[in-house]
């Protein structure tokens, strides 16, 4: 029976796309490099690969590596994600069920609850397990030992881990936004999976606005494909590309619908602020998650916006870019 802990919230698309070899991984260079070293040597010592942990904002590729660390250490590879290992009884099922070389995917690790963190820690550390079984008098500890794994860890939000559990990762690779020429190649290599044929023109527009993220890129390249098969047009070239994204509401710099109402109410309703991140959530009805995992990253990258100890400011780069988008809007 399938574990229901275990699961996978990918897209099939998303699969679909998704590169299975580490030359069909573009980018982040120095990670990879440094990531073959470490696989060598594990295979070379006969040992799992010391635990993994990814953090870096949504859609950079984290996912994408668990997979493929698991395919080069010839590993069974098992996906969950924390907010469903509430109790410490989901995760001890989790980790008796791992076979020897299995590696473990944990997603948003930082929503770990305490009690479950803290028994990971021996798991991690030890490979043992120790379960109190029952409560009151009655209870009972036991001690269970677990078959060599790995885990990789994966949080858009490295500063809300635990120092304990940070200190337990052997390996920590940090991903970074792509440049204009990663997101171009990315972009090609989805088209050609998708049997799409774009002009080079098309493709640096559709780059230069995917917000430097792979996901958003492939997705943008995905509803152009939507744009091209309703309109019947088989080649994909830089006025389709443009005429799409303006229908979908991407600008110039990228922004989308959320980024840009995130702007103008920083920039206009609060004055450019600073203003408290509750607030702006408030403002714009999104969770502060939201704005803090998928939007702010992006728009502190590019130094529209600032964080101050007294909430969130914009910057004069970031009142040109709600110019723009005002103008834009008109
Ligand atoms: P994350 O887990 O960081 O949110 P994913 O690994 O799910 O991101 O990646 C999102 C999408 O972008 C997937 O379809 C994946 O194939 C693609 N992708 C991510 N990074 C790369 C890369 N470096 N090269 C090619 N495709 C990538």
């Amino acid at each position: 029976m399938k574990d229901p802990k275990i699961m996978s919230q990918e897209h099939p698309i998303d699969l679909f796309l998704r590169p299975n070899s580490f030359e069909g991984f573009i980018g982040q260079r120095q990670c990879i490099e440094n990531l073959k070293i470490f696989l060598k040597a594990a295979q070379h010592r006969k040992e799992p690969l010391d635990h993994v942990l990814l953090h870096g904002p949504p859609g950079l590729g984290k996912t994408t590596l668990a997979h493929l660390i698991a395919k080069s250490c010839e590993s069974r590879l098992k996906i969950t994600s924390a907010p469903v290992l509430m109790k410490t009884g989901d995760l001890a099922a989790l980790l008796t069920g791992l076979q020897k070389q299995d590696v473990l995917f944990i997603d948003e690790i930082h929503r770990l609850p305490i009690s479950v963190e803290e028994t990971l820690y021996s798991a991690m550390e030890d490979r043992r397990l120790d379960i109190i079984l029952g409560d009151g008098p009655h209870a009972q500890s036991m001690r269970l030992t677990l078959e060599p794994f790995t885990l990789i860890g994966a949080t858009t939000r490295i500063g809300l881990l635990s120092t304990p559990l940070k200190d337990r990762f052997g390996i920590t690779l940090a991903l970074g936004f792509y440049t204009a020429a990663e997101m171009e190649a990315i972009i090609l290599q989805g088209a050609q999976m998708l049997k799409m044929v774009l002009t080079p023109e098309a493709c640096s527009v559709i780059a230069v606005r995917a917000r430097e993220t792979p996901r958003i890129g492939l997705r943008l390249l995905r509803r152009i494909r939507d744009f091209g098969d309703a309109w019947n047009r088989s080649l994909i070239d830089e006025s389709l590309v443009l005429q799409a994204l303006s229908a979908l509401g991407i600008n110039s710099l990228g922004l989308d619908g959320l980024d840009q109402r995130y702007l103008v109410a920083l920039g206009c309703l609060f004055q450019g602020g600073p203003v408290g991140i509750e607030t702006l959530s408030a403002t714009l009805s999104e969770t502060k998650d939201t704005l803090e995992d998928v939007v702010e990253p992006y728009l502190l990258q590019k130094g529209l916006i600032q964080r101050t100890p007294r909430g969130r400011a914009i910057t004069s780069s970031g009142q040109e870019a709600l110019s723009l988008c005002q103008s834009l809007s008109q």
